[in-house]
């Protein structure tokens, strides 16, 4: 085994703490990642709560990040060190279900193999996360990053980022487009970024008119307060897409009468059952879809488009002993837009 220093999940106070981590032995297909930055996750905040005892293993969270190879297994051959890479949410996957064949490998029949919390396909033991100065990972599943994108403010386009994506390009999304974002966090903010980018008249649907100058300054077209009836009215039927990034449970009537006629609402903030009125649906043929995460191929063209047209994550980079600030201050919403922690204090 191998040890490393990162920041583990305390069960008791909710909390994480400085630890000693052991990782893996280097196995012939994979790369040691120093990781130098990693993004502060949603998902980090909901696994961090929901840890109630070790029973089923450490938790040690962190899911988007960026950082220098320092090792490479026998059998690597894309890999060197000294490369910069970035790993996101997942690690491994079956690799032949016909998902994984497709490059979907983040729809794998199997579940794919999450970054943290989930259990090695080879050897069982459970995945401790980037909250650490040390990562193993198959080098499948490790991206290259482009020069000339920041390495801290290109850790979120991993999980943040291939997130509003996939579904951007799914939906067809370029020149002629018409996009909607509602919310304008981690994920919405990148979503405005790369809809207006790939060339889609691009609004932001927000609660509060405060965000209409920021909403602007990230590449958007229009902006409409989601609480003022007369400019939702405005904008009835009138987005092909709309890219619905907010994180908690909400009524989707109001966004779905924003949908244009065969368009769609992508609802990737919030997981689990919704209700919905399909009369919302049939009046206008309009779609409902979800997404989250990416593939292979997916993961990689976005990390390119990123490159070519300078798209990072508007971040706040702190220390990573700071770990436990930034994920009080996001619980609150209280960041603009993504938390970067520097991991080099764990030296
Ligand atoms: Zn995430
Ligand atoms: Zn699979």
């Amino acid at each position: 085994m191998r040890t490393t220093t990162g920041w583990q999940a305390d069960p008791t106070t909710h909390t994480l703490r400085r630890a000693t981590l052991q990782r893996r032995d280097l196995r012939p297909d994979d790369v040691a990642v120093r990781v130098d930055y990693c993004g502060v996750c949603h998902t980090d905040l909901h696994a961090l709560h929901a840890h109630k005892d070790d029973t089923d293993g450490a938790l040690v969270p962190g899911h988007e990040f960026t950082g220098t190879v320092s090792e490479v297994g026998s059998a690597v051959t894309d890999f060197a060190p000294g490369d910069a890479v970035a790993v996101g949410n997942i690690v491994d996957s079956c690799g032949t279900c016909p998902m994984c064949r497709a490059g979907q490998e983040n729809f794998c029949r199997e579940f794919p193999t999450l970054t943290y919390g989930a259990s090695d396909r080879q050897d069982g033991t459970g995945t401790l996360g980037g909250y650490s100065r040390e990562y193993l990972v198959r080098e499948k599943f490790a991206y290259h990053l482009p020069a000339g994108l920041d390495p801290a403010a290109a850790a979120p386009l991993l999980c943040a980022g291939i997130t509003v994506w996939e579904p951007l390009q799914a939906l067809g999304v370029g020149p002629g487009s018409t996009v909607a974002v509602a919310g304008l966090g981690g994920l919405g903010h990148l979503a405005v970024k790369l809809a207006a980018a790939l060339g889609a008249t691009t609004f932001v649907i927000s609660r509060t008119p405060d965000k209409a100058e920021e909403a602007h300054s990230l590449g958007a077209h229009g902006f409409v307060v989601s609480t003022d009836a007369g400019q939702m009215e405005a904008v009835r039927d009138r987005f092909d897409v709309v890219i619905d990034t907010i994180s908690s449970p909400h009524d989707l009537t109001p966004y779905l009468q924003t949908v244009a006629m065969d368009g769609t609402l992508s609802h990737l903030g919030h997981l689990g059952p919704i209700t919905v009125n399909t009369t919302d649906l049939l009046i206008g043929r309009k779609k409902l879809s979800s997404a989250g995460s990416g593939g292979r191929p997916s993961t990689a063209a976005m990390l390119r488009f990123c490159a070519e047209n300078h798209i990072t994550a508007d971040i706040e980079l702190l220390p990573s002993s700071q770990v436990n600030t930034a994920l009080a201050r996001l619980e609150l919403g209280d960041v603009r837009y993504r938390f970067v922690l520097d991991m080099s204090d764990l030296d």
